[in-house]
């Protein structure tokens, strides 16, 4: 009755046994399940290795995700989606991971009404806010992880002049939080994932609950240090454009994006070396230009975003000077290089210098 036995067969493993780790996923923040629908590309691992064990040493999970589950239904009681999240909420299974897509908004600046919500109050009849869904599991929960950019610190709902005054988990949570096994909040940024990206980390964190993986490592902003150590411009395509000095006017070019808005030299994001599905894509290998999408000060800090980033200019028109007398010198070695050497040839008289 649940995403394990979707995929593994009808009730094959009882999903409240002893060591198994339930994953509950709320992708009602305010989301658009982009990261939801990301993640159906994952290759490594992909979703079907995790939920139905293929992958050694990882404990038996079960996957309560709208995107897959085949159970429905918003309120309490019977045999329901939503009723995972209640038995949750009443201790009845542990441990669990609580996924989080989308940003939170602050549902204390309004006197009626809700921004979001997720199943309903049996009480009431009323939506529970996504908030109190947070509220009530972040404290009995194992882990939180946070996917997407809107879930990590806001992303585009968190706009200047947004309506919701939304948050991204760690603002609403707290930065220092600590789950009740002293996890911090992980997060994976990116609008949406990479796929693979968050596979790995979800797969990481099961590792470690298992006891088979040391803490989980994480920068200042709570991000997988493995996964968001280099920018984009550190695993590009087009870098070597870019030292050169040619960079492009117009798209369809294989130059540098940087004059027509790539801010990849200052942003932290991994899909120029990884690529996006199976080893394929990654923005500006594949001719786009990066928006910064994976990062806190996303969208505002990078907006208006087809225009050049201010600090490129600097940069851009030094390696504009450097790399046409670079690529002049270049061109003399190239040429030079691209001879054979003069003894390849017929006659009767060696000249390769051999001394007998
Ligand atoms: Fe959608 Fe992007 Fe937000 Fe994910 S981060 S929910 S893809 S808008
Ligand atoms: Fe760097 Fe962007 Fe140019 Fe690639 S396209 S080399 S990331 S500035
Ligand atoms: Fe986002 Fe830039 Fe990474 Fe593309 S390259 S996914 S736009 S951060």
């Amino acid at each position: 009755a649940t995403a394990t036995a979707a995929a593994a067969g009808p009730t094959d493993r009882a999903p409240d046994d002893v060591g198994v780790v339930h994953i509950l996923w709320i992708n009602a923040g305010l989301s658009c399940d982009g990261d939801s629908v990301a993640l159906t590309a994952a290759m490594q691992p992909s979703i079907e290795e995790i939920v139905t064990g293929a992958l050694p040493g990882l404990p038996p999970v079960a996957v309560h995700w709208p995107l897959i589950d085949f159970e429905c239904g918003p309120v309490q009681g019977a045999d329901n989606f939503v009723e995972w999240f209640f038995k949750a909420d009443r201790g009845e299974i542990d441990p669990f991971v609580l996924v989080v897509e989308g940003s939170i908004p602050n549902e204390q600046i309004k006197e009626e009404g809700y921004w979001c919500g997720f199943g309903d109050d049996p009480e009431t009849g009323q939506p529970i806010t996504t908030s109190e869904w947070l509220d009530r599991l972040a404290p009995k929960a194992t882990a939180v992880v946070a996917i997407g950019t809107c879930a990590t610190y806001g992303g585009i709902h968190a706009m200047e002049g947004n309506p919701t005054g939304a948050m991204g988990v760690p603002d609403y949570l707290g930065w220092d939080w600590r789950s009740k096994a002293g996890l911090p909040i992980v997060c994976v940024p990116g609008c949406p994932i990479q796929p693979d990206n968050f596979a790995e980390t979800l797969t990481y964190l099961l590792y470690q609950l298992a006891g088979s993986a040391p803490m989980i490592p994480l920068d200042d902003k709570l991000r997988p240090t493995w996964l968001f150590g280099a920018t984009v411009h550190e695993g590009c395509d087009r870098g070597g454009y870019y030292e050169q000095g040619q960079f492009a006017s117009a798209y369809g070019t294989p130059e540098c994006l940087v004059r027509l808005g790539c801010w990849g030299p200052v942003v932290k994001c991994n899909v120029t070396k990884r690529g996006w599905i199976n080893g394929i894509g990654g923005c500006p290998n594949v001719g786009g230009i990066c928006i910064g999408c994976t990062m806190p000060g996303f969208p505002d800090k990078f907006m208006p975003f087809m225009d050049a980033p201010p600090g490129s200019h600097v940069s851009a028109g030094a390696s504009s000077a450097y790399g046409a007398a670079i690529r002049r010198l270049r061109a003399i070695t190239s040429k030079t290089l691209d001879k054979e050497p003069k003894w390849r040839r017929t006659g009767r008289r060696l000249t390769t210098g051999y001394r007998s």
